[in-house]
């Protein structure tokens, strides 16, 4: 590859907002065959906010800001945005707080021990029939359903929507006029994912995926040839480099932009296909 080449295609791709920092990329990218992403902050919005509370409000609300007032989770926002609405929430010392990655927060309220969380806390708990028959319905439009325990009970549901970003539709059926396959890979419910996945047009979903398992799902797709990672790095940054390709959404992490190989500066999904275009048009130019 001749330096000069290498530097006007750069030029090019940079005009384009598309960051291409190291050229041996180039040839990689041309031979992809799957583009995986990540859907909380990539194909979504990444704002979540609550569309529902299942059960009696204030009280679901107030024993979840408890718990959620220690979580930095984009789900935890959301919920102490939500419990705004009833003014002051008191929020007060938990003990034995606890967070469980890809699961919820834990730990022992005044109102007794409790948890907001996923279905992966049900089996030690109980859930009324009317509940579990709301969680299947919320779950299939698309959103996701965090359970709010007390006492050893499910005492009510919080649903909570992200939307997805107006171009990923597009962006995925650009994606297929090339041929290539497109993936979801996240850690949210399989139905909440499914639900997205079909609203943008994306090939396959890998659901329920805990944060250290990503990477491995990563080797697994790269048996068929090489997998680009598109992400934000929000429990994706190994998964970006272990990615043969690894694209940081512009919005992400510092850690995801440094780990990526591109960068999509004006974070327009639409971008992965222009990426893959203009990474084939220099590729040959420099040969
Ligand atoms: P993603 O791959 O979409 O970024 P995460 O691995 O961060 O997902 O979380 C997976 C799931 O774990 C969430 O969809 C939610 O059900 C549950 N979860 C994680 N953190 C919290 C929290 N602080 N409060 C409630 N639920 C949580
Ligand atoms: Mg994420």
């Amino acid at each position: 590859a001749t330096p000069t080449a290498l530097m006007v295609g750069t030029g090019l791709t940079a005009r384009h907002g598309i960051l291409i920092k190291n050229g041996e990329v180039l040839e990689t990218v041309s031979a992809v065959k799957t583009v995986v992403f990540d859907k909380t902050g990539t194909i979504t919005v990444g704002q979540p906010t609550v569309t529902d509370v299942v059960g009696e409000e204030e009280r679901v609300l107030s024993v979840a800001s408890q718990l959620e007032a220690g979580s930095e989770h984009p789900l935890a926002q959301a919920i102490l945005d939500r419990a705004k609405v009833f003014g002051q929430i008191k929020v007060e010392e938990v003990n034995g707080f606890e967070v469980l990655p890809g699961q919820g927060v834990q730990g022992q309220t005044s109102a007794g021990p409790a948890f907001v969380g996923n279905q992966r806390f049900l089996d030690h708990q109980q859930m009324n029939p009317d509940l579990a028959v709301s969680f299947k319905t919320l779950q299939n439009q698309g959103k996701t359903v965090v359970l709010v325990g007390l006492n050893q009970e499910v005492i009510g549901l919080i649903a909570i929507q992200d939307a997805p970003k107006a171009q990923s539709r597009q962006a995925m059926a650009t994606l297929k006029t090339r041929g290539l396959e497109t993936v979801m890979l996240t850690g949210d419910n399989q139905a909440v994912a499914e639900a997205i996945a079909q609203e943008v047009g994306i090939d396959r979903v890998i659901a329920e995926v805990m944060p250290a398992e990503k990477a491995a799902h990563i080797q697994q797709l790269q048996e068929v040839g090489p997998v680009a990672f598109v992400g934000d790095g929000i429990n994706d940054a190994p998964a970006l480099a272990t990615a043969d390709v690894g694209i940081a959404m512009g919005s992400g992490t510092d850690v995801a932009i440094e780990s990526g190989n591109i960068v999509l500066v004006k974070n327009d999904l639409t971008d992965v296909a222009t990426a893959i275009d203009l990474s084939a048009k220099i590729f040959k130019r420099i040969k």
